[in-house]
C-alpha cells in the first residue's frame, strides 16, 4: 500500500452542489438574460412567494444582503442615537455593526454555555443595568439563531414585551431550522436572513431577505429598500437605502431551493454521525429542545486553547479543514470595545478560546465524514 497523503476535504463544496442543480440553474439564468430585468425582476417576486410559503410568514422582502436586512429592520423601527440595541456578544460582526452605523449603541449579552445561544437571564440583567444607568433608552433586541439552531424565542419575546423592545430575529445562519415544529421566520416582529454563498441557503453573490407578518412593516421595508420611495418611483417618503435583491441571485436561490430540504436532511445525517462518533471524546453541540438545526456550523468544544491548536494541526495534516467561529467575542473587537460598558461576558470569552468548527455540507461523502471523525479521535485520543 502506498502512503500518499489523502485528498483534502473541502470545508464547503459549492462546485459539487452546482453539479447537482446544473440544468435547472442554467435554464433560470438564461431566462433572466432573456428578459434583462436585472433588479427586482420576476424571479425576485417568485422567490419572495416561495420563501414566505417555506417559513409560513405573511411577507417576504428580498434585499441586497443579510446586513442590509438588519439595517432596514432597525431603520423601520426608528432606531438611532441614544438607543440601546441588545444582542449576543458571540455572533458575526454584522449584528453589532448595524446599530452603530445608525448611531445607536450595541449592548452585548452573554450566551448559554451549552447551546451558545443568547442567554435570556443575562439579557434581562443587561436591560435592567441599562435602565439603572439611565444613559440609553432600551429599544430593540436582535436575537441571533447561532450556527443553525434557534435562540430561545419564547423567553426572548416575553422579556422584550415586558420592556417594550422591538424584536428582530437575525436568521442569517439558520434559515431552514425549526422551533416547536415551525420553520424560523416568524418568531420576532421582523426576521432578517442572508444568502451569502456559504450560508445554508446561499446565492452566488450577496443577497438577503426579510420576513414579517405585519402588512405595515412589509410596506415600510419595501419602501426602505428602494430609497424610501412612495407609490411612484419619483415620490420619496423617507430616507431609505439601495437595498434591493437582483434577479440573477433570485434565480440561483430558486434553483437551490428545489434541493434545500434534502440538503437540510443530509446535514442532519452528518451531524448525527459526528454526535455518535465524537460525543464521548469532545463536547458536541447541545440541541435546543424541540427544534431542528440548519447546521450552518457544527462546532465542537475542546478542553482549552492548546488542545484546539493541536486538534486543528492534526486535522490539517489529515486533509481536514477546520474554522474558528468566533476567535473573539464582539466586545473584544477593536471596532466595538469603545462602545462596550465593560460588563463581564465570561461564556462568550471562554467559547472563543476553545471552539472549533468541523466541515458540514451536503456533499460530504460517508467516507469523508468517517475520515473527519477518525482524525478528531486520533487528535484527542
Ligand atoms: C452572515 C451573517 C450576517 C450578515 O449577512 P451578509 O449577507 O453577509 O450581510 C448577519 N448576521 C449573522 C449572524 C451572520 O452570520
Amino acid at each position: 500500500m502506498t502512503d500518499t497523503a489523502p485528498q483534502p476535504i473541502p470545508f464547503l463544496d459549492l462546485k459539487a452542489q452546482q453539479a447537482r442543480i446544473a440544468a435547472d440553474l442554467r435554464g433560470r439564468l438564461d431566462r433572466v438574460l432573456g428578459h434583462c430585468q436585472f433588479i427586482l425582476g420576476p424571479e425576485v417576486t417568485e422567490l419572495e412567494q416561495e420563501l414566505a410559503r417555506f417559513c409560513g410568514a405573511r411577507h417576504c422582502i428580498g434585499v441586497s444582503s443579510g446586513t442590509d436586512a438588519i439595517q432596514i429592520a432597525l431603520m423601520g423601527a426608528g432606531i438611532g442615537a441614544g438607543d440601546a440595541v441588545f444582542l449576543p456578544a458571540f455572533t458575526y460582526t454584522a449584528t453589532a455593526e448595524v446599530p452603530l452605523v445608525l448611531g445607536a449603541t450595541p449592548v452585548f449579552v452573554d450566551v448559554d454555555p451549552r447551546t451558545f445561544q443568547i442567554d435570556p437571564a443575562h439579557l434581562e440583567a443587561r436591560i435592567e443595568a441599562v435602565k439603572a444607568a439611565g444613559r440609553l433608552r432600551p429599544r430593540a433586541l436582535i436575537g441571533v439563531d447561532l450556527f443553525g439552531q434557534p435562540a430561545d424565542w419564547p423567553a426572548l419575546r416575553a422579556i422584550a414585551a415586558r420592556h417594550g423592545l422591538f424584536t428582530l430575529d437575525d436568521l442569517a445562519q439558520s434559515f431552514g431550522a425549526t422551533l416547536h415544529g415551525k420553520p424560523l421566520g416568524t418568531q420576532a416582529e421582523a426576521t432578517a436572513t442572508s444568502f451569502f454563498p456559504s450560508k445554508p441557503l446561499g446565492a452566488y453573490g450577496d443577497g438577503g431577505a426579510m420576513f414579517t407578518d405585519s402588512d405595515e412593516l412589509a410596506a415600510l421595508y419595501r419602501s426602505l429598500r428602494t430609497h424610501g420611495e412612495g407609490t411612484t418611483r419619483y415620490e420619496v417618503l423617507r430616507t431609505g437605502m439601495n437595498g434591493r435583491l437582483d434577479s440573477l441571485q433570485a434565480a440561483v436561490l430558486l434553483a437551490k431551493l428545489t434541493v434545500f430540504p434534502e440538503e437540510l436532511a443530509a446535514r442532519e445525517r452528518i451531524a448525527q454521525v459526528y454526535d455518535s462518533r465524537l460525543g464521548n471524546a469532545v463536547q458536541t453541540p447541545v440541541r435546543v429542545p424541540d427544534s431542528t438545526s440548519a447546521w450552518a456550523i457544527y462546532a465542537i468544544l475542546l478542553r482549552d486553547g492548546a488542545a484546539r491548536e493541536h486538534v486543528q494541526s492534526v486535522l490539517k495534516s489529515r486533509g481536514v479543514p477546520t474554522a474558528i467561529y468566533y476567535p473573539r467575542p464582539l466586545h473584544k473587537q477593536p471596532a466595538y470595545a469603545g462602545s462596550h460598558d465593560g460588563a463581564g461576558l465570561p461564556v462568550a470569552e471562554d467559547l472563543a478560546t476553545r471552539i472549533l468548527a468541523l466541515p458540514i455540507h451536503p456533499d460530504l461523502t460517508d467516507v469523508q465524514v468517517g475520515r473527519i471523525c477518525d482524525a478528531v479521535l486520533e487528535a484527542v485520543g
